[in-house]
């Protein structure tokens, strides 16, 4: 059980304490509109939107607000990148600015890849932030890229290892393809590429970004997506990689938990439909990732929605890259009861 969760509390404190439940309740990042009891507490502050919760006679009522306004909430961030994808992170410097950011759990989420999985447990042992050990797995559904993230799998699994091995291979195929056609309009090359990944260990637009924006041939990465990289511009060229479905399957079959990443991201080319979730859902598929920056506030209730539907839970994360993107660590995060259903799903202990 997390520190300051609702249900421990409210079994801890029995009936008649009701605010110490209200205390742990605004703990935990929430702000309780309550009755007069509660009132009389100290507690009573407005909600934004509620969901009941009845225990012993009288409702308590729970609104969510952003926990970082509240010292000693629980703060879990479940999607996260290093070098060794497209992050600029060492692992040890993630742990440490998630630690700095006043996180208590992150998840580890580079893509395709989990070479910085040894590096990051070696920081995060002890060092107060614990550690989902995760990818992010690159899939195709309905002719687009489909983000999975796998937390917990088992890294020995031999069909999930072959999977990730040989979706980055097709990283590289893809890379090349993608560097021959920009080349022809744009003073890039392969090797100025790979210069730019450096560890990484699974190449991507990114990389390719860095490459343009180091020659001068626009300002930024932000730009480079925004133009010359887009998913719909000339010079894209998908990675041939698995089906979303299969994928899924594979992650659960190897003790990982399956997560749908920012699921209608449409800021980034089209996103799948209604059906492909549904059959995601169908396939083990865990939560849907709700909250993420990449999801307008219409975007979130509409996930929030289709989750609700299929009885998924949602999650939220920053996508955090370091310096390579905007999304800053614990800019949205995850409660800590679906953290909970989560962890226990997976082959793999956090690591503490
Ligand atoms: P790829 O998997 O090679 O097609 O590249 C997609 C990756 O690029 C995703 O991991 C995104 O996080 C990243 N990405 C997407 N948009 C941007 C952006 N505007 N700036 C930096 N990185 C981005
Ligand atoms: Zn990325
Ligand atoms: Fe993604
Ligand atoms: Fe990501």
């Amino acid at each position: 059980m997390v520190p300051g969760c609702t249900r421990d509390a409210r079994h801890a404190a029995g009936p008649s304490a009701t605010a110490e439940i209200a205390r742990a309740v605004m703990r935990r990042g929430q702000t309780c509109a309550l009755g007069s009891r509660f009132a009389a507490a100290g507690a009573l502050t407005p909600c934004t939107y509620s969901t009941s919760v009845k225990g012993w006679g009288y409702p308590l009522v729970v609104g969510r607000v952003d926990c970082a306004r509240y010292p000693g909430s629980v703060r879990i961030d479940l999607h996260t990148h290093t070098r060794y994808s497209d992050g600029t992170d060492t692992p040890a410097e993630l742990i440490g600015n998630a630690r700095a950011a006043g996180l208590d759990v992150i998840a580890l989420t580079d893509h395709d890849t989990t070479a910085g999985w040894a590096e990051a447990a070696n920081a995060a042992r002890g060092s107060g932030v614990a550690l989902v050990r995760g990818a992010e797995v690159s899939t195709r559904a309905e002719g687009m890229s489909v983000h999975i993230l796998s937390y917990l799998h088992d890294p020995d699994d031999a069909d999930l290892a072959t999977l990730l091995a040989s979706s980055r291979s097709a990283r590289e195929v893809r890379a090349r393809r993608m560097i021959e056609g920009l080349s022809r309009d744009f003073p890039i090359t392969w090797e100025a590429v790979l210069a730019q990944a450096q560890a990484a260990n699974a190449v991507g637009r990114p990389h390719m970004a860095d490459a343009l924006v180091a020659v001068g041939s626009v300002p930024s990465r932000d730009e480079a997506f925004a133009s010359i990289l887009h998913a719909s511009g000339p010079y894209y060229v998908p990675i041939d990689v698995p089906d979303s479905a299969q994928a899924v399957r594979a992650i659960r079959a190897a003790g990982g938990v399956p997560v749908l990443a920012h699921p209608l991201a449409s800021a980034r080319g089209r996103v799948i439909g209604e059906g492909t979730m549904a059959e995601l859902v169908e396939a083990g598929l865990a939560a849907f990732e709700a909250d993420h920056r990449d999801h307008d506030a219409a975007t979130r209730a509409k996930v929030r929605e289709l989750a609700a539907r299929w009885g998924v839970p949602v999650t939220g994360s920053s996508d955090y890259h370091g310096s390579g993107k905007l999304n800053r660590l614990g800019e949205n995060l995850t409660e800590p009861d679906v953290y909970e259903s989560l962890a226990a799903q997976g082959h793999l202990e956090v690591i503490k």
